[in-house]
């Protein structure tokens, strides 16, 4: 029995659902954030980011700040790309558009590389951009939260280093790393960036990023400072190096509990081998991508290559609306959210199908929300007549 009140299960794209084991550390005594017990705390949650992201080279970088997933494009834009440098956005959906916003903050020259609603951009035009001007770097969203696509970021990475190879390769993995296959080391990657509230079953409030050996240079061979000061890698990286090697050190204050609520979802995500939690959540994803067709809906993503494994985004029958549908939902104990696409987010619904609600199946959250969503659907379309 969970020790959490009541409530309905949060399936949304993240936040998700908690492991009561994560949310009780976070009610651990008060520490000084240079004490020894913290820092052993921190020290080891770093070496178990290198494990979630699959690596082994002791000069790649961990960083775990205080902040959310856009913490992540802020650092990569004021560390990693100087004013008039180009950056080439794969756009796969809401996020690119971000991205691309952060990086044109600091000045860079983003350029979007679009696909079509629910598609991403074919490896043929994303070698003809790379061919096209010299980038900085290339960003690219995994799973583009928006949407549901999935990129194909090995088979991209293996274009930028055949055809552009000093481009960074930057990866936005906020709603795909704990639940996307993903191996820092092995496919070359510089940055991936990701949060704590989603796939990894965290409350929100931590930055978490990778940065490979190639992108520690770029920055130290940076000719002009970065624009700014919380997220430079030249205040964080020393920190970062220290309480890994167990030495107290401060530049700004650590989210303590938070750190200790990451600890424990990563000592239970790195307990058992990674392999067996991508299978958990692909095997989970076909359920639920099965149970949609049956109700004869379509995905957003329509190819099943594009189609993420933690999330499933839902177009709704024709002269339905999210708010026919979610609050329906609701009674049956089960939260999805809206759409979030600006072109077409009155006519779809997300689902998202990670983290605990996929690897605790004795909890029963796939089967609710999918006996839910039918039952939904059905008095949604019997109330308007259709
Ligand atoms: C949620 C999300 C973000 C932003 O993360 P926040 O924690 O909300 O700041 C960025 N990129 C993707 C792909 C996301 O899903």
């Amino acid at each position: 029995m969970s020790t959490q009140a009541p409530h309905p299960t949060l399936l949304i794209p993240g936040p998700i659902e908690f492991d009561d084991a994560v949310l009780q550390s976070m009610s651990h005594y008060a520490e000084s954030h240079v004490a020894p017990g913290f820092v052993k705390t921190f020290g080891e949650t770093l070496t178990m980011v290198r494990k979630l992201f699959q690596s082994t080279n002791p000069a790649a970088q961990p960083l775990v700040v205080s902040g959310s997933g856009t913490l992540g494009w802020d650092v990569v834009a004021a560390n990693l790309v100087e004013k008039g440098e180009n950056a080439l956005v794969l756009h796969s959906g809401y996020f690119a558009d971000s991205f691309a916003a952060c990086l044109e903050t600091y000045g860079a020259n983003a350029t979007q590389l679009k696909a079509p609603i629910g598609d991403r951009p074919s490896f043929e035009a994303i070698e003809q951009a790379l061919r096209e001007k010299p980038y900085k770097i290339i960003t690219i969203t995994h799973v583009d939260t928006s949407t549901g696509v999935l990129s194909d970021v090995k088979r991209v990475t293996e274009i930028v280093r055949r055809v552009s190879p000093q481009t960074l390769v930057v990866v936005d993995g906020v709603c795909s790393v704990g639940c996307e296959e993903i191996a820092f080391d092995e496919w070359d990657l510089d940055v991936v960036l990701t949060a704590s509230q989603k796939a990894i079953g965290c409350p929100p409030g931590l930055s978490i990023l990778m940065l490979s050996p190639r992108a520690i240079e770029t920055f130290k061979a940076r000719k002009t400072p970065p624009a700014s000061y919380y997220s430079s890698l030249a205040n964080w990286i020393p920190i970062m190096q220290n309480y890994e090697n167990l030495k107290p050190s401060y530049f700004a204050t650590p989210s303590t509990q938070l750190i200790h609520a990451l600890h424990t979802t990563l000592s239970q995500i790195t307990s058992r081998p990674i392999r067996e939690r991508f299978a958990a959540h692909r095997q989970a994803s076909d359920r639920v991508k099965a149970a949609v067709a049956e109700l004869g809906l379509q995905q957003l993503a329509s190819k099943p290559e594009n189609q993420a494994h933690a999330m499933t985004a839902i177009w709704l029958p024709e002269g339905l609306a999210p708010p026919d549908v979610l609050p329906g939902l609701l009674k049956r104990g089960v939260i999805f959210a809206a759409g979030l696409h600006k072109e077409v987010a009155t006519k779809y619904i997300r689902f998202g199908h990670m983290g605990v609600s996929i690897t605790d199946p004795a909890r029963g959250d796939i089967d609710k929300a999918i006996a839910a969503l039918k039952e939904a659907i059905t008095d949604a379309k019997q109330a308007k007549g259709l």
